[in-house]
């Protein structure tokens, strides 16, 4: 136990008792005491936990004024403060930075009380320390985390405001209508081609039910079919043709895809829909069928009579003529009919556009009809081995001349589109209430991406676009005959392998 050395008799009255004495040295603070009446306050007490914290002995402490714990550190705020209390005979408390006798740094939460006299003179002080370095530590640490977590925070914002100003600049750029609605149709915002394109203003559009907007002129029943049922069965609207008189636009053919939010989280059920606006696409398209109408019939009523002339003149061959002529005159006829045969398609095909196409449905025979077009083919092309399957026993109702237009081009485009091999396969069986004919070749095939267009109008795969002659329309009347007849149309195929073309037709019930 450490023996005071006290000047002050009424300390020393106090200290003097042992209990005392071992409750001080108890504390786990350091306890110090200070004589105000002698120079520069000098420390006369100090307990064992004052010794502990600071790593120097009884002896080494006493006589010292305490600014030897702050060493060479004297530019701290808690100085003055300290200072102040001093000299105004006041208690304060505060953190101050302090040094242990092997010069490490340690924090010490330190609380400074004057003892008076009952004149009031300040006669003593009583500090008490605590080693806080741990929990500053700690402080500090929690304090640098969460500066680096705002940090993280500002900086995440700034890229969330970023993203959002990037994704806001694509949406008012692009040149299509783009709405954003909440799931009560209620539009949450408008790019600015919408609002151009329908002569609208941000005011009467956002917040607005979409059905309601401007006088209701986008209450269109069929859209609102789709996105009042279909849409909320998770289906997404693609490329659905709208056409409506707006007031104030005229007439619009429009496009609408639309594509509700299923992800959880703040954008659920929020429905996005892009408007296409095709009004010009489409009189363009109407222009360029109007054109190929015209310019065919124009082209077939000429060649109509070139043809007559061609087969009175067959009939006037000389018997003495050579035979250079008449093959020549056969090569005429041959290219006449092909040409007839090109401008009929092309006359078909405005037909389909315009739905003038006529279908003269009667019964008739789909095995018979079947080996009588192929059998034609097969002696125009004796160099393919054209195998027939079919014995359906089937009737069907429908028009028979497209029928065989339908077998005789998927059989011609087998032949083309394989060269270097020599077969192609016909087959023809029931499937439930409908026969399917299918016709298979192994030739080039067509790639994934092909398939989904080969049915186009003037679609040809790229790659064969010189090498084989066509217009690419054979394939598109043939998909429109089926469809007509209630059947569908489609391809299996693999590049390098071949290609399957398929056709159903429902079975005439008897
Ligand atoms: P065309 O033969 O005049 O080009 P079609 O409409 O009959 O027109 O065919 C469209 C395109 O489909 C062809 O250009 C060709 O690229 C592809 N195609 C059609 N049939 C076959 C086939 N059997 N094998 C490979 N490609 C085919």
């Amino acid at each position: 136990m450490l023996e005071p050395n006290i000047n002050s008799q009424t300390i020393n009255n106090n200290l003097s008792n042992n209990i005392y004495l071992q409750a001080l040295n108890s504390a786990r603070s350091g306890i110090i005491i200070t004589d105000n009446q002698q120079p520069d306050n000098p420390i006369i007490y100090c307990n064992t936990a004052f010794e502990n914290i600071t790593g120097y002995s009884h002896n080494e402490i006493i006589g010292h004024n305490c600014r030897f714990l702050q060493s060479q550190d004297r530019s701290q705020p808690a100085r003055q403060i300290i200072k102040d209390a001093v000299k105004n005979g006041e208690e304060c408390v505060l953190e101050i930075r302090n040094y242990k006798k092997n010069g490490s740094l340690f924090w010490n939460e330190l609380t400074i009380s004057p003892v008076k006299d009952i004149d009031g003179t300040v006669t003593h002080f009583i500090g008490v320390q605590n080693d806080i370095t741990d929990r500053k530590r700690h402080e500090n640490e929690m304090r640098e985390e969460k500066a680096s977590v705002e940090k993280k925070i500002v900086e995440r914002t700034k890229e969330l405001h970023d993203n959002e100003a990037f994704l806001s600049s694509i949406i008012q750029t692009v040149r299509e209508s783009l709405l954003v609605l909440d799931a009560d149709y209620k539009v949450l915002s408008a790019n600015t081609h919408f609002l151009n394109s329908f002569k609208v203003t941000t005011e009467d559009t956002i917040g607005k039910i979409l059905f309601e907007l401007g006088n209701h002129q986008w209450d269109i029943e069929a859209l609102k079919v789709l996105l009042t049922k279909i849409l909320p069965t998770n289906n997404p609207v693609i490329d659905f043709e709208v056409e409506h008189d707006f007031p104030y636009i005229g007439k619009k053919i429009m496009l609408v895809n639309a594509y509700r939010v299923e992800f959880e989280g703040q954008y659920k059920d929020r429905i996005l829909i892009a408007i296409e606006d095709i009004t010009d696409k489409k009189e363009v398209d109407r222009r360029k069928d109007d054109f190929l109408s015209i310019a065919s019939h124009e082209l077939k009523t000429p060649l109509t009579t070139i043809k007559g002339f061609i087969q009175l003149l067959e009939r006037m061959v000389p018997k003495d003529s050579s035979e250079k002529f008449v093959s020549t005159l056969g090569k005429v006829s041959i290219y006449v009919d092909r040409l007839n045969n090109l401008i009929s398609e092309l006359l078909d095909t405005s037909k389909i556009q315009s739905g003038n196409i006529e279908i003269h449905k009667d019964p008739f025979d789909i095995d018979k009809l079947v080996h009588d077009t192929v059998e034609n083919l097969a002696l125009a092309t004796p160099e393919y081995k054209i195998s027939i399957n079919s014995d359906t026993k089937a009737i069907i109702l429908g028009d028979e001349l497209q029928i065989s237009q339908v077998i005789t081009n998927l059989v011609s485009n087998a032949i083309k589109y394989s060269p270097g091999t020599d077969k192609v396969d016909v087959y023809c069986n029931r499937v439930g209430n409908f026969v399917k004919v299918s016709i298979t070749d192994y030739g080039m095939g067509i790639s994934q991406q092909d398939q989904t267009k080969i049915f186009e109008r003037f679609f040809r795969a790229r790659d064969i676009q010189k090498k084989f002659p066509g217009m690419g329309i054979g394939l598109y009347i043939c998909h429109e005959i089926i469809a007509n007849h209630n059947g569908t149309l489609w391809v299996e195929s693999e590049i390098g392998a071949g290609s399957t073309f398929n056709f159903t037709l429902p079975i005439m019930q008897s």
